[in-house]
């Protein structure tokens, strides 16, 4: 859709009067220039935490306070931008509360509530900030229009989805092809700014579903495929892509350029600025990607393209990844034995569970889990644990944290990380692998 700009705006940049003044800005400005702002947005910065937490709470009969911290978020929020709270997000306020006293009269929770309710999250950021945008004498008073997300993003049915509903519903992935019909549905709208939510889908039988936490970006990439935008920009709490996590590294520089490869590396290893979800639409639609500050609008941020300097061998940043479980799996039986990695992989295929790094002995596999990637929780890793013993002694150990240093050739340059490995002197460290494609190199430690 020609002019399309696909915004994507986190928790912190929708929870604040402030911030929605820079997106209404940031909005105008794309407005004036003839283009078309495509605006999706988070949850209230923390309302998906807690809203992720109500329901365990619940079945305990504890979501008393959650409720009214959930409730007090948004009433801060519409109180700034002197809105009535109950004129428009009444029905999922309703909604998460009857939920809640369901679970806690059943004593149980279903993946399908549970997406239910954590959809509220976006729902609420969304309603409220299209109210806001549209108010009489803003500068975009009759300019904007409310989608919901459900109506376009439709979660794509998997094997391992029917056979593991966790995945399904909180986890799910979206098909992304261009749609002309949704873009002429668009571009004949009498507004030309539209609003609609990160993080949430529909299956095929039109149940919500998520797309696993953080996944707002995924949606906002899976949305500038479909419209064909002329880019996507990703606003956020920092200004860009930095060597490390800036809020841990202060002295992380900002990478200005990168390819759709070197970010897929980043994210993939755990820089949560992007969901690692996110590339795959944008960089198959030749789509650019920004990422850049909600309150630094100035500032030009990260710009990931197809484009990249060839620097040769380097190490270009470090990313890190915690709540990671390793599964070590230890037999004598192995030694020579034909067959046993494909049993046991073939059960954690079997309990829809995605492997990230695998290290291997005689008598030993230890694979980790990566917590994006699979839909963790202490029972889907009790269950594969028990269908492991068929074949070995089984055990979980962390969780642990993967930190990676991210380049490209980096087996050239080992004799040059000396003093890399020398940080790891106090680390008790389970696990090192060197990713085949010698992008990266991992370090796993307690
Ligand atoms: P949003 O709510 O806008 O989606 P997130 O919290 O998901 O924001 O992602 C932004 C955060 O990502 C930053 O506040 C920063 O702490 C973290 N981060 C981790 N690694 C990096 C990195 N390499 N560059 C920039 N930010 C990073
Ligand atoms: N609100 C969701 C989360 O916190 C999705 C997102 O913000 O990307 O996980
Ligand atoms: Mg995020």
């Amino acid at each position: 859709m020609k002019g399309c700009v696909v915004l994507k705006f986190g928790g912190t940049s929708v929870s604040t009067r402030e911030r929605w003044e820079n997106i209404e800005k940031i909005a105008a400005s794309y407005l004036e220039k003839g283009e078309h702002p495509f605006i999706v947005c988070s949850a209230v910065s923390g309302v998906s935490n807690l809203l992720e937490a109500l329901l365990p709470l619940a079945v305990k009969g504890e979501h008393a306070e959650q409720l009214d911290a959930i409730y007090q978020k948004h009433k801060v929020l519409a109180d700034a931008l002197e809105l009535d709270l109950e004129e428009y997000i009444k029905p999922e306020l309703e909604l998460i509360q009857r939920v809640a006293h369901g679970a806690s009269l059943t004593q149980e929770v279903s993946p399908r509530l549970h997406a239910m309710v954590m959809s509220c999250g976006e729902l609420m950021s969304t309603k409220l900030g299209v109210a806001f945008l549209s108010r009489e004498g803003g500068v975009l008073h009759g300019n904007v229009s409310w989608e919901d997300a459900r109506d376009h993003l439709r979660a794509v049915s998997t094997q391992e989805g029917e056979r593991n509903l966790t995945r399904h519903y909180l986890s799910a992935r979206c098909g992304f092809e261009p749609s002309k019909e949704m873009q002429a549905k668009i571009e004949a709208k009498e507004e030309k700014v539209t609003i609609t939510q990160g993080f949430i889908a529909c299956d095929s039988e039109g149940h919500t579903v998520l797309l696993g936490r953080g996944g707002s970006d995924t949606s906002a990439a899976y949305f500038a495929s479909i419209l064909e935008a002329s880019r996507l920009e990703i606003w956020t709490d920092v200004p860009g892509m930095f060597t490390a996590n800036p809020r841990q590294v202060p002295s992380a520089r900002l990478l200005k350029k990168l390819s759709y490869k070197e970010a897929q590396e980043l994210a993939s290893m755990g820089a949560k600025v992007l969901h690692p979800r996110c590339l795959d639409p944008v960089k198959q639609g030749q789509i650019p990607l920004h990422i850049r500050c909600t309150q630094q609008p100035e500032l030009d941020g990260t710009v990931v393209s197809a484009q990249a300097a060839d620097v040769g061998a380097q190490v270009k940043a470090i990313s890190t990844k915690s709540g990671i479980p390793l599964i070590s799996m230890e037999t004598l039986g192995m030694w020579h034995q034909v067959g046993f990695l494909a049993d046991v992989f073939q059960t954690f295929k079997s309990h829809g569970l995605s492997i990230d790094q695998v290290a291997t002995s005689e008598t030993n596999v230890t694979v980790s889990l990566d917590p994006v990637a699979n839909a963790l929780d202490s029972k889907a890793l009790d269950a594969l644990l028990k269908s492991l013993t068929q074949f070995c002694h089984a055990k979980r150990i962390g969780p642990c944290a993967a930190v990676s240093l991210v380049g490209q050739n980096i087996r050239a340059i080992l004799h040059k990380l000396g003093p890399v490995l020398e940080a790891f002197e106090e680390h008790h460290i389970y696990m090192v692998s060197q990713s085949s494609s010698d992008l990266n190199i991992t370090f796993v430690v307690a």
